[in-house]
């Protein structure tokens, strides 16, 4: 027999008492089309396992669920949330695996089998902290597609000497390619945020470098763009050695931060990497 069909999701957040809070940095998206629309910018989405932070009430989550995805794991912190999507799940046979708890303390890669893809409408709060984890890890994920205040989604795709260029970006631009996929208005949400959102796709390089090299990139970009309007040679003084450092990258002490490519910050941290080991 086929399932009965679903409510609207006005209806879902009703039954459930899902009053928008913003302290979980709640807006949500109830315009089906564009929830298509989103998950459709992840594809192929064919025999993939796919990672959901913060599904809520599931607008987004349903759409993942018309798609070819074998499987969406959603993970929520919202207990509220947890009951409608266990419903939801009934619904699609069992192709939804909800997760009560925090992002930010699961790892996902562990969480879902290989080929794996994120795909998520982020609260706002916790968006980068999530994204740094993730790059940690980024070789196990074929694709993120994420959405961000528009402000943060400018920082990751930003490139050299433009007004968001910085450690997010070095970051996310060492490990991923990285593209600006949708921008949405407030009006797209509800409630609608004070700024506009977008919807950044990354997908990571296939190698994956040494761990210990991404560690020493996150301190050299801490280091420099910490004193972003200061030369090198003196916001790099905290590493020890700044000079030399520079002069072995070909690096002239005399820049700043924001005109490095992400390929001279490379350089910069796999000697600093060298030095120490
Ligand atoms: N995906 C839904 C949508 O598009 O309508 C909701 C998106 S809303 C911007 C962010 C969601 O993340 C909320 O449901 C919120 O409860 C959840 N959330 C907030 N912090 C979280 C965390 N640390 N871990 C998991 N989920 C979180």
């Amino acid at each position: 027999m086929p399932a009965p069909p679903l409510p609207s999701l006005a209806e879902h957040i009703a039954r459930h008492g899902l009053a928008p809070r913003k302290a979980l940095g709640q807006h949500f998206l109830l315009d089906a089309a564009l929830c298509a629309r989103i998950a459709s910018l992840a594809a192929p989405l064919e025999g993939r396992h796919v990672l959901e932070v913060g599904p809520g009430p599931g607008g987004l989550t349903r759409a993942l669920l018309e798609s070819p995805a074998a499987e969406v794991v959603a993970v929520e912190l919202d207990r509220r949330a947890i009951a409608g999507l266990a419903e939801l799940g009934e619904h699609f046979s069992g192709r939804l695996r909800v997760i009560e708890g925090d992002a930010l303390r699961i790892d996902a890669g562990a969480l879902l089998p290989a080929p794996r893809r994120i795909v998520a409408n982020l609260p706002y709060n916790v968006g980068t902290p999530l994204l740094i984890g993730w790059l940690r890890q980024a070789h196990l994920f074929e694709s993120l597609t994420l959405m961000f205040q528009q402000e943060v989604a400018e920082r990751i795709i930003a490139a050299p000497d433009t007004e968001h260029y910085g450690r997010l970006a070095v970051l996310s631009q060492f490990r991923c390619a990285a593209r600006m996929a949708l921008r949405l208005p407030p009006g797209a949400f509800s409630p609608p945020p004070k700024v506009w959102s977008a919807i950044v796709h990354l997908v990571p390089h296939a190698e994956a470098p040494d761990p210990a090299l991404l560690a020493a990139l996150e301190k050299v970009t801490a280091a420099a763009f910490g004193q972003r309007r200061k030369m090198l040679r003196s916001s790099l003084k905290s590493l020890g050695g700044a000079e030399a450092l520079l002069e072995a990258a070909a690096i002239e002490g005399t820049r700043r931060a924001e005109t490095l490519s992400v390929a001279e910050f490379t350089r910069l941290a796999e000697l600093v990497l060298a030095r120490a080991g």
